[in-house]
């Protein structure tokens, strides 16, 4: 297309219009054109203020334009942006140094990719080659990402129909029943594949006495233990680690969403028995020095902060406050730190719809589930805001 085309067309085009023209139509949009953000606040191209309550999916947990994190990247940016693995980088040193330090037990040891979805890729692999056996145990209602590996991983049936053939070896069971989990386990198992608390699959929380039974059947089959903290990572449910809450410690812990502050990156961090062959899963962009720079100065503010803590007590406070809701529309209210389902007895849709025209940005976990995860620097005002529109338009 020339220049003067594209020009008079979008010089004509709304936001919306030119999105829909030249952009593959795949996700279902909401209407608002988001152009700034700054905390916990949101605004769309009108000028309209929101209340964060989705971060970007778990993006955002130290809130939109962060100055720490902006000014680490222009720093790093103007030293040296991009260091292909094959070279060592006095940054992302650091950071594998750092994540070994923030991660449970022995987890010391880190391979750097650029999203949730790859860094799932790189654990199946590395379970995989590690013990030279094919078939991964993996939970109904689990989310691992969309990548032909990890959706094979992932549970639900619409995002996998399109796609067919999956990637083979891969079986689902229960969450939270460890009898199934260890019915589920043969001679070629590789690994068991799991979240703390399940995201997209409803927020559903894991028991304690499932994942410390899975932990110690994976440990005496020598089945490699991954968890997906994507989501559940770097503060999100009270813990800088879900696995934390239960001393849950995995051979390989999948992170991404909230690592670097809203700059894209992923990681697993593993332990010794993770042997991978040189030159098998590599990746041009991974550990990237500008990446690295943001996510050290994310997990710093994040740690100075307290975020942590924060996000344990603002939870436990907004859980309470929603409690106090009663409604018949509500099934059940449950969570964990600053990550809250609300699964209702209708459709969640037409609600969360409603929460954005009165200036609350939530998200949904299926069909009938409304999901918080605020950005941790979240004010009381601001939650106490959100549960009082809440009790409103659900009643
Ligand atoms: C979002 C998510 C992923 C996928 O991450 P992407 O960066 O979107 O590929 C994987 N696992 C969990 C638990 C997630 O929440």
């Amino acid at each position: 297309m020339s220049d003067t085309m594209n020009n008079t067309m979008n010089n004509s085009m709304t936001t919306q219009e030119i999105e829909e023209a030249f952009e593959v139509n795949i996700y279902p949009r909401r209407d608002a054109v988001l152009v700034r953000g700054k905390g916990s606040k949101l605004y769309d191209e009108k000028g309209k203020e929101y209340i964060d309550c989705a971060s970007n999916v778990g993006v955002s947990n130290i809130g939109h334009a962060n100055e720490q994190v902006a000014n680490a990247l222009f720093e790093q940016y103007l030293r040296l942006a991009n260091c292909y693995g094959i070279f060592y980088n006095d940054v992302r040193a650091r950071l594998a140094q750092k994540l070994a330090e923030i991660t449970p037990g022995d987890l010391n040891k880190a391979f750097f990719c650029n999203s949730g979805t790859e860094a799932v890729e790189a654990a199946i692999k590395f379970a995989r080659a590690s013990t030279r056996k094919k078939e991964i145990i993996c939970a109904m209602r689990g989310f691992h990402g969309k990548t032909m590996g990890s959706l094979a991983a992932t549970w639900d049936a619409a995002y996998k129909e399109p796609f067919m053939p999956m990637l083979q070896g891969f079986v689902h069971v229960p969450f939270n029943n460890f009898e199934r989990l260890e019915k589920a386990v043969t001679n070629d198992t590789a690994a068991v594949l799991l979240e703390v608390v399940q995201g997209e699959g409803g927020i559903r929380v894991g028991d304690r006495d499932f994942l410390k039974q899975t932990e110690s059947l994976c440990h005496s089959r020598g089945i490699i233990l991954i968890i997906d903290e994507v989501q559940t990572g770097f503060g999100r449910t009270g813990k800088m680690f879900a696995c934390e809450h239960y001393d849950l410690t995995p051979d390989i812990l999948c992170v991404a969403k909230s690592i670097a502050g809203g700059i894209p990156m992923g990681a697993v961090i593993c332990n010794e028995k993770i042997k991978v062959p040189k030159q098998s899963h590599t990746s041009t962009f991974g550990g990237n020095p500008l990446a690295c720079a943001a996510a050290l100065a994310s997990i710093d503010f994040i740690e100075k902060q307290g975020l942590v803590n924060r996000a344990h007590e603002l939870g436990e406070y907004l859980l309470a406050r929603l409690r106090t809701i009663k409604n018949p529309k509500i099934k059940e209210i449950r969570g964990l730190g600053l990550m809250i389902g609300i699964e209702l007895n209708e459709k969640a849709g037409p609600y969360v719809q409603i929460l954005m025209e009165k200036g609350i940005i939530a998200l949904l976990a299926g069909s009938f589930v409304i999901r918080l995860l605020p950005p941790l620097v979240i004010s009381k005002d601001e939650l106490d805001k959100v549960v009082e529109i809440l009790s409103d338009i659900l009643c």
